[in-house]
């Protein structure tokens, strides 16, 4: 069996005390005995809170982003190793919002993708079909051209997950349209099958997330799909409630 993850990504919110809150009410929810791990991912400013808080207990947190150099004249850049140095055990690579905001190409994710596996870290890579995309039935191939990118990269000796895939169709994140489980699980069940192509060892071990409008309310019937092992959060992870209905579901 797959260990399980419930991970939330914060964006761009949140002030210290905001983030000591949101993780000590996050923290009694008695994490030690849920069976997926339960990651954070706050922005850079609030790592730290979140690492006094929550540090020698099961939460673990990550970086939401970072550069692909491990340090030098790049202003307002984060390195892997400055990740790993604030405890960070996870970083996000190539969510959809820096796909398409900040002009991430499939290439400068896989940059990214390498340079975290190098610092140690685990990257969370993020990949998804646009709205467009979708409705010209372009969702797997959209998809197969975003992991590919990224499996060449995969060291296939290893027993450890070096890498996790989150699937976020973009129609879905933020806009309280979930995709439904079936077609969740149908490109959950794709991309496992794409890996499996590269190496069926790492397919069957590889934890794919899914991620787009997961609450309380449907996060269980996602997490009963075979290929779902768990869920990337958004806006429901700034409400510790909601967020960890979401952490029981994947029980
Ligand atoms: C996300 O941005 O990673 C996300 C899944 O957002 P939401 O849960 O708000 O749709």
């Amino acid at each position: 069996m797959r260990p399980t993850m419930v991970a939330g990504n914060w964006k761009m919110n949140g002030l210290s005390a905001d983030a000591v809150h949101l993780t000590q009410a996050i923290l009694s929810a008695d994490l030690e005995q849920m069976r997926p791990e339960v990651v954070l991912f706050p922005p850079y400013t609030l790592l730290h809170a979140v690492t006094q808080e929550a540090k020698g207990t099961a939460l673990r947190w990550g970086g939401q982003n970072l550069f692909w150099e491990p340090n030098g004249a790049y202003t307002g850049e984060i390195s892997g190793a400055m990740l790993r140095d604030m405890g960070c055990r996870y970083v996000l690579v190539g969510h959809s919002e820096r796909r398409q905001i900040f002009a991430e190409t499939d290439e400068l994710v896989a940059r990214k993708v390498k340079a975290a596996l190098s610092s140690g870290l685990i990257p969370v890579v993020c990949v998804g079909e646009s709205e467009a995309e979708r409705a010209q039935g372009a969702t797997e191939q959209v998809l197969q051209r975003q992991v590919e990118a990224i499996l060449p990269l995969l060291n296939l000796e290893s027993n450890q997950p070096n890498l996790i895939i989150a699937y976020e169709p973009i129609w879905a994140i933020g806009t309280g349209q979930s995709a439904s489980p079936e077609e969740a699980q149908t490109v959950h069940a794709f991309i496992r099958k794409l890996v499996a192509g590269h190496s069926s060892q790492l397919a069957k071990r590889l934890i794919l997330l899914y991620g787009g409008s997961v609450k309380g309310n449907n996060a269980a019937a996602l997490f009963e799909q075979e290929d779902i092992d768990g869920a990337l959060v958004g806006g429901a992870s700034l409400s510790a409630g909601e967020f960890i209905q979401i952490c029981r579901a994947a029980e």
